[in-house]
């Protein structure tokens, strides 16, 4: 029955799907919680690090908002910071460019990943910015404006100094350039690149893809071509290397409160906030264990809280029997092996816990006990990854909640 009807059904979606079909992810949404597990994300405090970004440049900030705004939530973030003084948006991916345009975005969004699947029609709907690096990309790019008989597109070619990613190399540039020239539907706006090691303190590479990126901007003026606007700096370079802020800067990172390496930037304010809430408490005696395959066992009478948050929310397995959350304002460790959707805390030097009491997985608590902060780059140090990581982990199914302080 299904394998008659399948190859009608293929020749339908033919039909109905002729241009490529950009899906885009759900995320949970706050009126549909049900536990108490979510991410606070605090606007003033994205516009405070926005200000910090400001006050650290001459140069118009461009803010890099890919994965959903680094987790918190694309789409808000952008409002926030659109309203704030942001002059651009950068982006991964044009479903992210295309779910900021259709949430209202009027700044300039430059979609970097340089990957559009054929979809040239919908850069041009949206009145995107494409980060392009080879020949055909600009061919492309050209017949879909012909194609629509449209306004020429702008768009950025991205230069490779150093990373060995993306980008075309300073010597494949005078060919793509060439196409540019020979399409007047093209016009290069922008020249970017990426630095490969701008958080660490030593500054000689930073320094040597400027001058890699300088000759990049020399072959493009030699060839007639004037981009005008040529950008490089992410959170790191910034603030440290003021040589790098060239016509825009693009922070991503910082904006989110969380500092690129130790000692850049420290009047950031973390803007996320993941907590959840104490959904069961027993008391076990010496011997009892806890957990999937038994790792943790009491060696004291120990009283242990269950929270709702686990690794399917963004709290790494690898905190097991490791890493701490925070309860009445004072740091309970991690007990047993984090499970998928929750986790034990041994409250046992912390009295008076009770259910429903609130649990800090990120960021700061105040409660009866005292004051404490776990910070992303705390997180990101124990699990021998990055912030980056961290941040981009909180997954999906937690809803992301909007306040102002
Ligand atoms: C992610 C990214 C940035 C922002 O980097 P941060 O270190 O988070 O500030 C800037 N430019 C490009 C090309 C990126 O991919």
């Amino acid at each position: 029955m299904t394998a008659r009807l399948f190859p009608l059904r293929q020749a339908v979606s033919a039909l109905a799907t002729p241009l490529p079909r950009v899906l885009r992810p759900r995320r949970a949404l706050p009126n549909e919680a049900v536990r108490p597990t979510r991410a606070e994300i605090n606007l003033a405090a994205l516009r405070h690090n926005l200000r910090v970004v400001q006050r650290a440049t001459r140069s118009p900030v461009w803010c890099v908002l890919k994965a959903d705004g680094y987790g918190h939530g694309a789409k808000a973030v952008a409002r926030t910071l659109e309203r704030a003084g942001a002059r651009g948006i950068c982006v991964a991916l044009l479903e992210e460019a295309i779910e900021l345009r259709e949430a209202g975005i009027k700044l300039p969004i430059l979609v970097m990943g340089g990957y559009y699947g054929g979809a040239w029609g919908e850069i041009l709907r949206h009145d995107l910015t494409p980060v392009v690096y080879d020949a055909a990309q600009v061919e492309a790019l050209a017949d879909e404006v012909r194609f629509t008989g449209g306004e020429p597109v702008r768009v950025h070619l991205k230069v490779d100094t150093g990373m060995a990613r993306l980008g075309v190399t300073p010597a494949e540039m005078q060919g793509v350039l060439r196409e540019v020239l020979r399409r007047p539907e093209v016009v290069l706006e922008g020249l970017m690149t990426h630095f490969a090691c701008a958080e660490s303190s030593e500054t000689a590479s930073v320094e040597h893809q400027l001058e890699l990126f300088d000759e990049a901007t020399q072959i493009t003026t030699d060839m007639g071509l004037s981009p005008s606007v040529r950008h490089a700096a992410n959170s790191a370079a910034i603030f440290r290397c003021p040589r790098s802020h060239l016509d825009a800067v693009r922070p991503g990172l910082s904006l989110f409160g969380v500092e690129p390496g130790p000692g850049i930037a420290p009047d950031l304010r973390p803007a996320m906030r993941m907590r959840t809430e104490v959904v069961a408490l027993r008391d076990l005696s010496p011997g009892d264990s806890a957990g999937y395959g038994s790792t943790w066992t009491a060696r004291r009478p120990s009283r242990i809280a269950t929270i709702p948050l686990g690794y399917a929310d963004g709290l790494s397995r690898a905190l097991s029997n490791k890493g701490h959350v925070l309860v009445r304002g004072r740091r309970a460790p991690i007990v047993g092996a984090i499970s998928m959707d929750l986790t034990m805390v041994d409250v046992t030097d912390l009295p008076g816990v009770e259910l429903r009491d609130e649990a800090v997985a990120i960021g700061s608590q105040r409660g009866p006990l005292g004051a404490d902060e776990i910070k992303v780059s705390e997180l990101a140090h124990e699990l021998g990854t990055i912030p980056w990581e961290v941040l981009t982990n909180v997954s999906r199914r937690v809803p992301r909640f909007y306040r102002e302080p």
